[in-house]
């Protein structure tokens, strides 16, 4: 690294920002810095926490170059979250920079926690004692170190005694390391009693573990025990002393997972996400770095704790559209964990009931082992499921639920079991209107209707997140009480209900019902019989176990059908699979109704006969006459602008700058589906090669070819893109 002919040390340094290459800076004498070290350099103006990074500096004008001012007492970022950092840069088109940052999110954290202040007997004795005053001394006595709140609370005394005895002296004062923010995992603690087949599959994971990188899918329908054989891998890695990742595509809601892992081990993961109190989550970003946080159980942004010596990576209900992040840096967390799993040299473990179909020709061509589990553990049975056919049984005027299932809801409330009710759309209505002159009451910054939350008595923009009172008048005609709600949300199904169940008790459960503690208590509510009715959205689709639960209803089935998304059927049929799954997880009947304008389609009759393979097989199929993922590859460009005129001109100009190769074709410029968001007015490119076409050259091409961004022109690269709005 030292290539300056004085004894000046020069080292690359990656910056959270988005700069394409670390730069370069000199290290003060005296100073010790090796490659991962978390430092502070002068950037500009400001000073910025970056890490030392381990590639050839640039040559610098030693006249230029500027000092290292600090290095954090932290341990290094290793080897193999760098070579993670390069690849996902590389993978993106991301800026590396913008890669580190996401390992830099916990400021705070980079200086060791301070420890707290305790007290250890001197080993004298108080001028006087007092009954209050030998119960401390007795604890006090063996020599250890207490904290004053700790050994007042354990004698039964007042604060004010053990500060009595610390001035005569009686104490030194010492320092406590900061406290673990979770116990360490026992991996010994609670032996499960599996099932042959469970035990099978827990085997065949646990020998992978320490055997190097290896990515095994674990596919079993919903309620198999998946999650009770991966905590047997998980038990074998701890025990072998590695650090364990779960990812959990909703960590804000696992509360059920974080107890279930706690019965097993006798403690709790430490949670990652963005709901984390700050001091919490400074406390665990550095106590993994540490290496005393032996577990995490987080969102995708955990992918980028700074583990020293991570040894197995589960990802979790793995076909979650949740694990792709389309912010800065748009990766899918899925695929990411497999390359750190490669990188780091471990295994990866994909568990889900309905694996995406990458997943699955990755399963079938070899590249992924396959680990299965055909049944429900015990006697707990599949829910029937059937499709109710809204052409023939129709809701009631004003209404959506049909008949069919009015009555079913109604059976089961009577036999005193609770009812699922699923729709996935927040709030009242999806659009407001007025009946007199036809108005319809749109976002102002986007192209999407205002969504009525009536409970909160605001019109809703979903993509930006505009709100407004909803008027009395039109705002376009002024009549009065003429506007309109169509179509339905949660809201209305559960307005709809009350009328026909006035006597039981419903609950909505969606997002915006309230924040991650007050979700939590709710679900727990429902959990203890505390409702007999739930109205929701795919928030209850996932992960819980809801032992009374024995009808699931699923309002409209087809929903996500018509969106010009190839992934439309793959997805409907996984949200389905999954909410009907909530169903008749402890051995009662159970029933799973689907209310559809379609009940011969793929997806229905798939979810109907329970026949997955055959679903599969033509997606697979499918995808592989039209060259789409895993067949093919598809990387889209989004351009974004003030106005119109300027997203559409620079997007044909990136259209111009398209290099000419035969296996890769650019598509587009089209206006987005989503035209406007938040006041930014969108168009699209998709560019679409064949399985082994190198995109990421391609795109970097086009891009180093193509005008820069101007003014207010910004373009977004999304390789292996989710959505297409
Ligand atoms: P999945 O993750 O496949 O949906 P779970 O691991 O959540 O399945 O198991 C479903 C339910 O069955 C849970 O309530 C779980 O506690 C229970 N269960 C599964 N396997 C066992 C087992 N071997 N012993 C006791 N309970 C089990
Ligand atoms: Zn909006």
């Amino acid at each position: 690294m030292n290539e300056d002919s004085k004894t000046l040390r020069i080292v690359p340094v990656m910056v959270p920002m988005p700069a394409e290459r670390p730069y370069s800076y000199s290290v003060p004498e005296g100073m010790e810095v090796e490659p991962g070290s978390i430092v502070r350099v002068p950037l500009g103006p400001r000073e910025v926490a970056g890490i030392v990074w381990d590639t050839p500096t640039d040559r610098v004008d030693p006249k230029k170059l500027r000092p290292i001012s600090q290095v954090f007492d932290c341990p290094p970022i290793d080897e193999a979250s760098r070579r993670f950092v390069d690849w996902v840069a590389n993978w993106t088109l991301a800026a590396p920079g913008m890669v580190a940052r996401m390992f830099l999110r916990a400021p705070a954290a980079f200086d060791p926690e301070p420890p707290m202040e305790g007290i250890r007997w001197a080993g004298s004795e108080p001028d006087r004692m007092t009954d209050a005053r030998r119960r401390v001394l007795e604890l006090a006595r063996d020599g250890m170190a207490w904290t004053r709140s700790g050994i007042a609370r354990a004698a039964g005394v007042s604060p004010t005694v053990v500060n009595g005895l610390a001035e005569q002296g009686l104490f030194d004062s010492v320092d406590i390391p900061a406290p673990p923010v979770v116990a360490a995992p026992d991996p010994d603690y609670a032996q499960p009693s599996l099932s042959p087949d469970q035990q099978a599959a827990a085997d065949s994971l646990i020998e992978k573990i320490g055997a190097g990188f290896s990515t095994t899918l674990l596919d079993g329908v919903t309620g198999s025990g998946k999650t009770e054989v991966y905590l047997e891998a998980i038990a074998e890695a701890v025990r072998r002393g590695k650090q364990v990742l779960v990812l959990v595509p909703e960590i804000a809601l696992t509360a059920a997972f974080l107890e279930r892992f706690h019965d097993r081990f006798g403690a709790r993961p430490a949670e990652w996400h963005s709901d984390l109190a700050p001091r919490t989550r400074e406390r665990v970003w550095r106590q993994v770095a540490e290496g005393r946080v032996r577990v995490v159980a987080g969102a995708r942004s955990s992918l980028f704790l700074p583990f020293r010596d991570l040894g197995l990576i589960v990802v979790d209900e793995e076909h979650d559209p949740a694990y792709k992040q389309e912010d800065r840096v748009y990766y899918s967390a899925r695929d990411m964990a497999v390359v750190r799993g490669h990188l780091g040299k471990f295994p990866v473990v994909l568990a889900s009931a309905t694996p995406s179909v990458e997943t699955q020709v990755n399963a079938l061509q070899g590249r992924y082992s396959r680990v299965v589990l055909p049944t429900r553990f015990a006697s707990a049975a599949m829910p029937d499921l059937r499709a109710i056919d809204m052409r023939k049984s129709p809701p009631a005027r004003g209404g959506f639920l049909s008949p069919a299932l009015l009555e079913e809801v109604a059976r089961t409330i009577e036999r005193k079991e609770q009812a699922l009710l699923f729709l996935n759309r927040r709030g009242y209505a999806p659009l407001t209107l007025c009946r007199v002159c036809g108005h319809r009451f749109q976002c102002p910054d986007c192209s999407s209707w205002l969504v009525e939350h009536r409970f909160r008595g605001k019109l809703v923009c979903h993509q930006c997140g505009h709100n407004e009172n909803r008027p009395e008048a039109c705002p376009s005609c002024g009549t009065l009480d003429h506007l309109v709600a169509c179509g339905p949300g949660v809201e209305r199904i559960a307005e709809e209900i009350d009328r026909h169940f006035p006597d039981a008790r419903t609950i909505v459960l969606s997002s915006d019902m309230g924040g991650v503690k007050r979700l939590r208590l709710e679900f727990e509510a429902v959990a203890n019989g505390e409702a007999d009715i739930v109205v929701g959205t795919q928030l209850v689709a996932k992960g819980h176990n809801f032992r009374n639960m024995t009808l699931v209803g699923v309002i409209d089935a087809d929903i996500g059908l018509a969106n010009g998304d190839p992934r439309a059927a793959e997805r409907t049929f996984q949200l389905l699979n999954q909410v009907t799954g909530r169903a008749g997880r402890t051995g009662k009947r159970s029933l799973g109704l689907i209310q559809t304008y379609q009940p011969h389609h793929p997806v229905m009759r798939a979810l109907v006969s329970g026949d997955a393979k055959a679903f599969y097989e033509q997606e697979i199929a499918a995808r592989e006459r039209e060259h789409l993922p895993p067949f093919g590859r598809l990387a889209a460009l989004v351009v974004s602008a003030a106005t119109r005129a300027e997203a559409e001109a620079h997007a044909r100009a990136l259209r111009r700058a398209a290099p000419e190769v035969s296996d890769i074709a650019i598509l587009g410029p089209a206006e987005a589906p989503l035209a406007v968001i938040a006041g930014r007015h969108r168009f699209r490119l998709l560019v679409h090669g064949e399985r082994k076409s190198d995109i990421q050259s391609y795109l970097r091409k086009l891009l180093a070819d193509a005008p820069k961004e101007r003014g207010s022109v910004r373009v977004q690269v999304d390789v292996d893109p989710q959505s297409f709005l």
